[in-house]
């Protein structure tokens, strides 16, 4: 039988599943296997999920399910997206009733089902969206936009806004993704259009891959230049290659060409970029200023009012902005989500806790106990982490190599700790990206600076985001770090920041004496490799002290916890692969 919800069309024979794992074909009908079921329910800013020019600043209810019917290289959501079996198990069941009464309950404008793709829960969503609707709030998701006419045809009537993602232009950039073409998405970006739902186009930008990325800004273009397209910088999360991540200089360069065809271009995966801002396309003022919020999220720093510009040209915002801006806490919002699991799964790859009966066993239990609340405090104290290893490996019975690994880190900490304690402590300041957007006073990286003998001037911040701020040229400059860290999960080579710093005239010690370093990818964050960070960061601080050979502390600690030597060319963003 054949399943009506997207194009793959696939044809499900009784009892078995489709290309998704989420549809199936029981009694001749197609229908979900986890219906009413949901991986997320909290609040967002809906610059979050991300909508920039939809009701700025409102509360909106984020659901979100599993599975996905694309299967693209370097997916930031691929814990749930791909690993329907073993997540499923912690799926939280909730009618649409007590959904809307949530949403209700935490005065939100609306709900927006992002994440994963809709498609996947799509008569679950459908009952939802009637049901939001009638009860007057606002309803919108993001999606790859593969849904066949006649499933899109029955959305749409209950449909606000969509931020519609395009892997490409061509036809090839959608095979990479499992799929054979790129046309339903275009048909189904024109009918939403067409039909006056709000519309935001993003599309990935891949290093060599800028013609696609054109491409899809002519054919928004074409359908109207105030139509919002954000450009989402490429970071190679799954198992897809670094080569293909741009810099952030690069990125910048595409979307200011973008911006002779588009009224609104924006600039996602780049903290410290002013091209998250709204300006006016006549003469050029910000209206709304906004910074990085976690990967692929933005938040609204300050408005001219009602984003109107001095020259009385308003950018074309549907609905009122909100008054208070919400944020986030913790994990809960977005993409971070994702992260917070993937930094779990690190754990258990490293403890060899990754078998999937194991995995769903511990996702399960970590749904179930709001685990993710307190994982948020602990994760960002190295002093902590065999604590998390302790409860993942016990969990999983996976004792001994916790154990082994606990000591492998602690033994390092100690060491480190022991031989910097009297010394004289150099002063770092820790950036994600460009140079001023600074990682928050009690984020990770800036207690491992402490661990390795530095003083981290980033605990002066009073102000927080999310990882981090926005801080000032002259906040900086008053600063004056001897030493500068660019985080290895977000970043920018150290010969673009240097050229930001002397473009920007941000005279520090630091920038003078050329004392810049980036981390190998991932060695200073989000998987039990931070130690080889920490490493790093001592011989940078303390030469006089500490001569680690990294190729071989690297090669020793990949051979014992990933069971295979440290290959540099194998780099990448995700936490959990090597
Ligand atoms: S939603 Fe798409 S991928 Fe999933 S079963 Fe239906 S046609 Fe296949």
């Amino acid at each position: 039988m054949k399943c009506p919800v997207c194009e793959l069309g696939c044809n499900i024979k009784e009892g078995e599943y489709g290309r998704c794992r989420m549809m199936t074909n029981r009694d001749d009908a197609i229908e979900e296997r986890f219906a009413d079921r949901y991986s997320t329910l909290f609040p967002i800013s809906i610059e979050t999920m991300p909508t920039l020019h939809f009701y700025p600043r409102h509360k909106f209810l984020q659901v979100s399910s599993i599975g996905c019917n694309f299967s693209c290289p370097g997916c930031i959501s691929e814990v749930l997206t791909m690993g329907t079996e073993t997540i499923c198990a912690a799926l939280k069941h909730l009618p649409p009733e007590k959904v809307i009464a949530k949403a209700i309950k935490e005065n939100c404008k609306g709900i927006a089902f992002c994440i994963n793709d809709p498609t996947v829960s799509f008569f679950t969503f459908l009952k939802l969206a009637k049901a939001a609707k009638k009860k007057g709030l606002l309803v919108g998701f993001s999606t790859n936009g593969y849904f066949t006419r006649d499933a899109l045809e029955q959305l749409i009537e209950f449909t606000d806004f969509v931020n519609i993602g395009f892997k490409g232009f061509c036809d090839d950039r959608y095979k990479s993704c499992g799929v054979s073409s790129s046309a339903p998405v275009f048909r189904n970006l024109t009918h939403l259009f067409e039909a006056g739902v709000h519309v935001e186009a993003a599309a990935i930008h891949m290093k060599g891959y800028e013609d696609e990325v054109r491409q899809i800004a002519r054919f928004v273009e074409s359908l109207s230049a105030d139509i919002p397209f954000q450009v989402m910088r490429f970071v190679p999360f799954g198992e897809a290659d670094i080569e293909f991540e741009p810099t952030i200089r690069e990125s910048e360069a595409l979307c200011l060409d973008l911006k002779q065809q588009l009224n609104h271009v924006y600039l996602f995966n780049c903290p410290g970029t002013e091209l998250l801002n709204t300006c006016c396309p006549d003469c050029g003022t910000t209206v709304i200023t906004r910074e990085f919020f976690g990967p692929m999220g933005s938040r609204i720093i300050k408005t001219l009012p009602d984003a109107i510009c001095q020259c009385g040209r308003q950018p074309v915002i549907k609905g009122d902005i909100a008054q208070l801006r919400y944020d986030e806490h913790g994990f809960f919002g977005g993409y971070r989500t994702t992260r917070a699991f993937e930094m779990l799964h690190a754990i258990m790859v490293c403890i060899g806790a990754d078998d999937p009966e194991k995995v769903s066993r511990l996702w399960f239990d970590l749904f179930e106990s709001n685990y993710l609340k307190e994982f948020h405090e602990t994760v960002q104290l190295p002093g902590e982490y065999g604590n998390i290893i302790d409860r993942l490996s016990q969990k999983t019975d996976c004792v001994e190599t916790g154990n082994r690994l606990k000591q492998t880190i602690n033994t390092t900490l100690d060491l480190i700790s022991s031989k910097t304690r009297d010394v004289e402590r150099p002063t770092v300041y820790y950036a994600m990206g460009y140079p001023l957007f600074a990682l928050n006073a009690e984020r990770f990286e800036t207690n491992l600076v402490e661990a390795a003998g530095g003083n981290c001037l980033n605990k002066r911040l009073t102000r927080k985001g999310k990882p981090g701020v926005t801080i000032t040229r002259e906040e900086l400059m008053a600063w004056n770090p001897d030493i500068i860290f660019i985080s290895g999960f977000l970043s920018c080579p150290a010969s673009d920041f240097y050229d930001y710093c002397i473009k920007h005239d941000i005279r520090v010690s630091a920038v003078e004496n050329n004392r810049i370093y980036d981390h190998f990818p991932l060695w200073d964050f989000g998987s039990p490799r931070w130690m080889l960070g920490l490493m790093y960061i001592a011989n940078t601080l303390h030469p006089q002290i500490f001569n680690f050979d990294m190729e071989k502390e690297a090669n020793r600690f990949y051979t014992a916890f990933f069971n295979r030597p440290f290959d540099a060319k194998k780099a990448n963003r995700s936490f959990y692969r090597v």
